[in-house]
């Protein structure tokens, strides 16, 4: 239940976060992870979003547990999609 209300809250931050992209450039590209195109989150966007700190964030991303990819500009971007895949089941 709780989890549901979670899941609620995060899926309405990230709507907000799309508004806001796309008023200027949205960032949904191509992830090949994933095999579809994905909206890529900066590692602020992503620890609002999964209610984590940057440090887990980080965690996640040595982990290899999250797609990730870092931009001309050096900007670790995160695969939203795969922001999902935290709590199989
Ligand atoms: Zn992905």
């Amino acid at each position: 239940m709780r989890r549901t209300k979670f899941t609620r809250i995060r899926n309405e931050t990230l709507e907000t976060i799309l508004i806001r992209r796309s008023e200027n450039s949205a960032r949904v590209f191509w992830c090949a992870d994933c095999g579809g195109d994905t909206v890529w989150l900066n590692v602020a966007e992503t620890s609002f979003v999964c209610g984590s700190s940057v440090r887990e964030i980080f965690r996640r991303v040595e982990a290899g547990s999250v797609h990730f990819q870092e931009t001309a500009d050096r900007q670790l971007l995160i695969c939203e999609r795969s922001l999902a895949r935290k709590n199989p089941a």
